[in-house]
């Protein structure tokens, strides 16, 4: 008899997954499993924990959504509490495991865990199937090794445009192997359980996230074909406010519901059925972003999370945790950092443009030791996945991997350029709602409107006009 496991991480799918296809088409009998691991729950060095309430419901509703799918196939998800090296060596001796199966992720404490598993079935005679399966590019068809990965993004994109071709996604198994008896599936916990807690709704969002593989087809075929807007995906990508501004995809590409190649597959079914112009090109170009951050978090292992990041560039920090209390909290005085700040804490989501602009406002501005922003983000942001996350955060803290090593954002020009009209501040910040628009990114200028005071001088203050008077 031969028994095969399927452990899932953040590949929380059946459609497009190597790992289920590879065992399902050789194993009599199939155990799919998840890990709830407490250390995905703990406090931070930094005083939250390491996954909000709504990152978890997120996740685990991912979770309950893939046990929908294997069960609708015949399947079941065990779900179990504790680290994969406690769990799955003893599962596997427990059902008498043949062969174990997995995607190989790409940051260093995810292969750590990999590496002890492995060895621990491996002692006990397991076959070990390591699948490379979370990027467009397959690992072994890149034109270079990863020790010897491009140090920028251009470089790496122009080699892979020119000569990775991106295999196409794999349907799902219609039907798997019975899983085995007697095995209990175990519940997937509350956030209560998880000691979590906190209001998962806010009036203020205007899109909703809803976890699992159906709602995010449901989001890309209204995105991309029954609104039609991949056509004009370039011209509206770096908006702050509106839903459809740019994919939204993110949450279910982190979660593994979906795969970058359906996505991918998507952007060439519509070049060919409707248009083919910048912006379907610029889709793809930014999913080449998210292979760049996974190859360069293997590349650069554990350095990825150190202080000088993956290019070992040291430069002086701050600690000081009432600026970083405001502006976690969305109250530095500064509205276009605010209500980006407001809108990740209320939702889970903040655009790309936001990103940045916050980004750069607390290692810049505040000059705080940007991993405790890392931090913050991973403990918010339904997308949260490492390798986007630290490697967008070193980049923006000029330890990563950026041919410039100063990216500052000034944020009278952003706010001119991507909140002309402030509806963006002026939704997410009640209270300037009323303020025309250039009262509302600079409420500071008009002594009656009660505002945060500002936390800290900018820096183009100190260039410009020497230090701005708080
Ligand atoms: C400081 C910082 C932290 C970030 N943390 C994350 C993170 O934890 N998880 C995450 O998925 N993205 C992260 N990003 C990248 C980017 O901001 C989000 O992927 C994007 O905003 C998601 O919205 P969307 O799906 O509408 O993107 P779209 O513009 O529609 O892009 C489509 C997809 O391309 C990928 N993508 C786009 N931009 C990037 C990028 N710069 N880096 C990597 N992939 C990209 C994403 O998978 C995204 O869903 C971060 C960016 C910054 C500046």
């Amino acid at each position: 008899m031969t028994v095969g496991i399927v452990w899932f991480r953040t590949d929380l799918r059946v459609v497009d997954h190597a790992p289920l296809e590879a065992l399902a088409g050789r194993c009599q009998r199939l155990v799919a499993v998840y890990c709830v691991d407490p250390r995905e729950y703990a406090p931070t060095r930094w005083g939250f924990p390491r996954t909000s309430a709504r990152r978890a419901a997120f996740v685990l509703g991912s979770v309950i959504a893939l046990r929908e799918e294997l069960r609708r196939r015949g399947g079941d998800l065990v779900v179990r509490r504790g680290r994969p090296i406690d769990v799955i060596p003893a599962l596997a001796r427990e059902v008498g495991a043949t062969d174990l199966a997995f995607h190989a992720e790409a940051a260093s404490d995810e292969r750590a865990d990999e590496a002890a598993v492995e060895a621990a079935v491996g002692a006990d005679g397991v076959r070990v199937h390591a699948l490379w399966g979370h990027t467009l590019a397959p690992i072994a068809a890149l034109p270079f090794s990863v020790r010897d990965l491009p140090g920028h993004f251009t470089a790496f994109r122009q080699q892979v445009e020119r000569r990775v071709r991106v295999p196409a996604g794999r349907p799902a198994p219609t039907e798997l192997p019975a899983p085995v008896r007697d095995v209990a599936p175990g519940d997937v916990p509350s956030l209560a359980e998880l000691g979590l807690e906190g209001a998962l709704d806010d009036p203020r969002q205007l899109t909703s996230f809803v976890p699992g593989t159906v709602a995010g087809m449901a989001r890309m075929q209204g995105y991309i074909w029954d609104r039609d807007l991949l056509r004009i995906y370039k011209q509206t990508r770096n908006g702050l406010l509106a839903p459809d501004d740019s994919s939204k995809l993110s949450p279910w590409l982190a979660t593994g519901a979906l795969s970058p190649r359906t996505v991918f597959d998507a952007i060439l079914a519509y070049e060919q059925e409707r248009v083919r112009n910048e912006s379907t090109y610029w889709l793809a170009f930014e999913l080449w972003w998210r292979d760049y951050f996974r190859f360069v978090a293997l590349q650069a292992g554990r350095t990825l999370f150190r202080r000088s990041g993956p290019r070992g560039r040291d430069r002086q920090w701050r600690w000081d945790e009432a600026r970083f209390g405001a502006w976690c909290r969305g109250e530095t005085g500064y509205p276009l950092v605010d209500a980006n700040m407001q809108e990740l804490a209320a939702t889970g989501y903040m655009s790309n443009r936001g990103r940045q602009i916050v980004a750069s406002f607390l290692v810049n501005d505040l000059e705080i030791d940007w991993r405790a922003g890392a931090a913050w983000f991973e403990s918010q942001l339904l997308d949260y996945d490492p390798c986007s996350n630290w490697g967008n955060w070193a980049y923006a803290a000029g330890v990563g991997n950026d041919p410039r090593p100063n990216r500052y954002f000034d944020l009278a020009k952003q706010a001119a350029s991507y909140d002309t009209d402030a509806a963006y501040v002026r939704h997410w910040l009640p209270a300037l709602a009323s303020l025309a628009p250039p009262l509302a990114h600079e409420p500071w200028r008009q002594s009656d409107v009660r505002y945060h005071a500002r936390v800290a001088p900018l820096r183009t203050a100190e260039r410009t006009t020497g230090l701005l008077p708080l």
